[in-house]
């Protein structure tokens, strides 16, 4: 693939964002935490550098949530659109090794079909019973970070 860059919005439109590069990975979370904040039954993602993601509208209506699940020393920042609730992406401070990175969620990418395949699974362990293991991915029973 080359350099091509990623269009994203909210569903009211009022945040876009551009992705640029390509992402370190796309990842699938089976977490309760994910399933709540998505609303859904997983969490499907991609992680990209900070540099390589730019919000070109609609800073003003981002709001965070400060997530600090307990016994983690990390927090989860969650990015969403105070107007039409979208979550947007996430940031997180407490390990140092993922705090120049963030991760966007793929559902507001805007993508053809056939452009986003997850290339991880994590949280095996909560995924729903329905839903088969997808291939080719790299499965984790919990986190890896
Ligand atoms: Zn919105
Ligand atoms: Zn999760």
């Amino acid at each position: 693939m080359s350099d091509s860059k990623i269009k994203g919005s909210c569903v009211c439109e009022k945040i876009h964002y551009e992705l640029t590069g390509q992402p370190i990975t796309n990842i699938i979370c089976h977490c309760d935490t994910c399933r709540k904040i998505t609303g859904s039954v997983f969490m499907a993602n991609s992680m990209y550098m900070k540099e390589n993601f730019n919000i070109i509208a609609g800073e003003d209506v981002l709001k965070v949530y400060d997530d600090k699940p307990p016994g983690s020393k990390n927090t989860i920042h969650r990015h969403f659109c105070s107007n039409c609730s979208s979550p947007i992406y996430t940031t997180s401070t407490g390990n140092p090794e993922y705090e120049s990175a963030l991760t966007v969620t793929s559902g507001t990418m805007d993508l053809g079909t056939d452009s986003w395949k997850p290339s991880m699974e994590v949280f095996c362990m909560r995924r729903r019973g329905f839903i088969s293991p997808f291939e080719e991915t790299d499965k984790h029973e919990k986190a890896p970070f």
